[in-house]
């Protein structure tokens, strides 16, 4: 603190320094103390540091859609009317179960059942798509189990602001359900995410490749599954969710793995 001048204090915002508390409460960030670039310990993690199938990437639209693999489906048995959890952790709003109700929407991939057991968001968007960002991108993670070893696989939409409705993310996040502050949570219902999948997942390409965690440690070996669809967000819902979390978007990945070979686009079918 003492070797930064002091307009920092002024920059100050919820009662956080950026980077120089977060470090000593072992936490991350996105800003130049505490981010991707920064000497901030768990960033600097060997895997986020040396990984060789890191995430995210720019997706190359024409690279990915020139082959078909892993056919992926999901299975709905979410009751109408579920309940969420919503934590603002800082670094992202995350939903979570109470009661593992999540655990009814599974994923399929290649005969392995993955079950939901939350998505978060990221201000902009992570993955590109021909180099293009997103206003925000939305992160379902898939489970094989609860242990540290389970398989994760990841469902990805970009979504940019849009007059058109979206009923999945209009419902939950507008500017009320969203927790404003720092480790302040709340209790909703739950968006219906079976009409959401069957119409923007499964009926359009995907781009499928094997990567990491966004966030350190940058566990790799990550099934990512990035909708080609860009989602509509309405313009005071993205504001309200940039406003609460600010820039929270790891920058693309070095993939020279990628070069040269078509890594993976599906067109995903219904069981
Ligand atoms: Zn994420």
């Amino acid at each position: 603190m003492e070797n930064l001048p002091s307009f920092y204090n002024d920059k100050e915002q919820n009662g956080r320094v950026a980077g120089i508390n977060a470090e000593s409460e072992g936490e991350f960030g996105y800003s130049a103390y505490d981010g991707p670039l920064s000497d901030n310990k768990l960033w600097n993690a060997p895997l986020c540091k040396n990984g060789k199938q890191q995430s995210p990437i720019n997706i190359d639209a024409v690279l990915f859609g020139n082959s078909v693999i892993n056919a992926t489906s999901f299975v709905n048995n979410l009751q109408h009317g579920y309940k969420l959890n919503v934590l603002n952790e800082g670094a992202t709003v995350r939903y979570t179960s109470p009661d593992q109700s999540l655990f009814n929407f599974k994923m399929i991939r290649n005969g392995v059942e993955y079950r939901l057991d939350n998505f978060h968001f990221h201000t902009p968007s992570e993955h590109r798509i021909n180099n293009r960002h997103s206003d925000t991108e939305v992160h379902f993670v898939f489970k094989t189990d609860e242990s540290e070893n389970a398989d994760v696989a990841v469902a990805a939409f970009l979504l940019n602001v849009s007059d058109e409705p979206n009923a999945t993310f209009d419902q939950i996040l507008v500017p009320a359900l969203v927790p404003k502050e720092k480790d302040e949570s709340l209790t909703i219902f739950g968006p219906s995410l079976g009409e959401f999948f069957d119409k923007n997942f499964e009926n359009h390409n995907v781009h499928q490749y094997v990567g990491s965690l966004t966030t350190p440690e940058c566990a790799e070996g990550l099934k990512w599954h990035v909708s080609g669809v860009v989602q509509p967000i309405l313009l005071k819902n993205f504001l309200n969710l940039r406003s609460i979390m600010g820039f929270n978007a790891r920058p693309v990945q070095a993939r020279p793995d990628f070069a040269g070979q078509a890594v993976g686009a599906s067109n995903g079918h219904k069981h």
